[in-house]
């Protein structure tokens, strides 16, 4: 099988560049490409833009689902949906979630969306912490009915 063997050969290259990295200190770039993280994050960035066209014509209201806003990616190593609860208008807290993973598919990290649509990632326990908060009480709901 061809693609097979290019896709051996592209995961040597990676993990050779990678390798590189390790040695000038940080790995963590080279890990999060991996384990798929920074393709998560680029499905997750698409989700804002779109988030964001939707708001343009739409009076500033959030899309009620992600599929209003055109998007249905899925994490590329859980396969599930990303989790979304839309604000009924702009909060006053912009660092409010409005996005995150269903699952912790990623090694380095749970990444999330907050109101202003910007994407972040920080540890499971860091993401649990987060959901605690007042302020995230609807996506911390959402959070738990989808797993
Ligand atoms: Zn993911």
């Amino acid at each position: 099988m061809p693609s097979r063997i290019l896709t051996m050969v592209m995961l040597v290259a990676v993990s050779m560049s990678v390798g590189c990295k390790r040695t000038e200190k940080a790995g963590y770039f080279g890990d999060l490409r991996k384990d798929k993280t920074e393709e998560c994050a680029l499905l997750l960035s698409q989700a804002s833009k779109q988030i964001g066209q939707y708001m343009a014509s739409h009076n500033s209201k959030y899309p009620p689902t992600l599929v209003d806003a055109g998007f249905s990616g899925t994490c590329p190593v859980t396969g599930k949906a990303y989790v979304y609860a839309a604000p009924q208008d702009i909060p006053s807290d912009m660092s409010t979630i409005i996005a995150c993973e269903a699952g912790n598919g990623h090694s380095r990290g749970h990444l999330y969306m907050k109101a202003d649509t910007s994407i972040a990632i920080v540890t499971e326990e860091q993401f649990k912490n987060e959901l605690a908060k007042p302020v995230n009480a609807a996506i911390a709901a959402a959070f738990k009915a989808a797993q």
